[in-house]
């Protein structure tokens, strides 16, 4: 079996059987060398270093209705708040003189942040940290709407394709929202020169080996320089409040073929992760992962961006606990770098 996660490195790609085998496998030799092949890969490119990216949740305010997400235009016990400039400078700052190189501004879909202002936000956090990624995280817009953002400054953008299977895209959204828009945004974003983000929930309703299959042939197909993969976590008030979570051990294992089928990726070992293992980070670091997004939020906000139920938000995981964050990664034989951590073939935008 250590034959086929050689086969899976060397050709950098895996066929249905050979994923099946691997999600479902007892073996725990087997399942111990892919982590060991997909860290050892993760060193090959970027040798021991771990990058923070420092996450800023700028508004929690939605007008989707992903069924799956604890902040849906349909939540009503969702307390909404949206950052103003000043707070999102701040939070900047802050995350400056901490150390962090890159800044990740991730919301729900609110019209509130037109091009015309978050344009003038991106372009003031270029001017006042020139040194600095801007990572955008902020859902579908146009083509225009993603120019002017990367023309005012943004490098990067994380937009998870959710899934690569249009069937089961439909069956996570409501109709109003489309698998093809997904797809478009995605290639806009690409040919525009961000660097890109797609990504999966592992263990979302009505996911399979099948589409998780096509998910990581997406992956080959895209080259993205990132990819976020966390498990689902069920949040209270949605449709999917009562559906199990997804399997720590799962995400681990296709953390780890994301590694083997495209090497030189930036991969976050998530917070969903860390939400159900108490480990779940420093295990993502040993099974291929090479980043980490601390939330740089203002704290009295962070309980209000509750994508799901139970979401770290009061322990290492906060930007300010730096060093204990840094402790951790150590266990892992890795350390915590101060750099942009640009993905290795990236030109920089900055
Ligand atoms: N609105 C932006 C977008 O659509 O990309 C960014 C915010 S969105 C809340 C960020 C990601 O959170 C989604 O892409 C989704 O994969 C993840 N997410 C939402 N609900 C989740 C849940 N219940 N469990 C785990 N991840 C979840």
């Amino acid at each position: 079996m250590n034959d086929t996660i050689n086969q899976i490195a060397d050709s950098s790609d895996i066929t249905l059987e050979q994923l099946a085998h691997l999600l479902t496998t007892d073996d725990k030799d087997i399942i111990q060398y892919l982590y060991d092949t997909a860290h050892a890969t993760a060193q090959q490119y970027f040798g021991n270093k771990i990058f923070m990216r420092g996450l800023i949740e700028i508004s929690n305010h939605c007008k989707n209705d992903c069924l799956y997400c604890g902040i849906r235009r349909s939540q009503k016990e969702v307390h909404r708040y949206r950052l103003s400039k000043d707070e999102i400078l701040d939070c900047c700052q802050q995350g400056y003189d901490l150390g962090f190189r890159t800044y990740v501004l991730q919301g729900g879909e609110d019209g509130w942040f037109d091009d015309d202002r978050l344009c003038d936000i991106v372009a003031t956090i270029r001017q006042q940290y020139p040194d600095c990624a801007i990572t955008l995280s902020m859902g579908e817009r146009s083509h225009e709407s993603y120019q002017r953002l990367y023309d005012a400054g943004a490098n990067r953008y994380l937009l998870r394709h959710e899934t690569a299977d249009a069937t089961h895209y439909a069956r996570l959204h409501p109709s109003d929202m489309s698998y093809d828009n997904r797809m478009r945004c995605l290639q806009d974003l690409k040919d525009i020169g961000f660097q890109v983000g797609c990504g999966f929930m592992v263990g979302s309703p009505f996911q399979t080996v099948e589409t998780l299959w096509q998910d990581l042939q997406f992956i080959r197909r895209l080259q993205p320089q990132m990819v976020g993969i966390g498990p689902f976590i069920p949040a209270s008030g949605t449709p999917f409040a009562d559906r199990p979570a997804g399997s720590v051990e799962t995400t681990l294992r296709l953390l780890s073929l994301v590694r083997l089928l495209h090497p030189p990726v930036l991969l976050p070992a998530t917070t969903a992760l860390g939400t159900l293992h108490p480990r779940g980070r420093e295990l993502g670091i040993l099974a291929g992962a090479n980043v980490v997004m601390p939330n740089l939020s203002p704290r009295e906000h962070r309980k209000d961006y509750s994508l799901y139920d139970n979401k770290l938000c009061t322990g290492d995981e906060a930007a300010e606990c730096r060093v204990c964050l840094d402790r951790r990664i150590r266990t892992t034989g890795s350390q915590l770098v101060v750099d942009r951590g640009d993905a290795p073939s990236a030109t920089c935008g900055a």
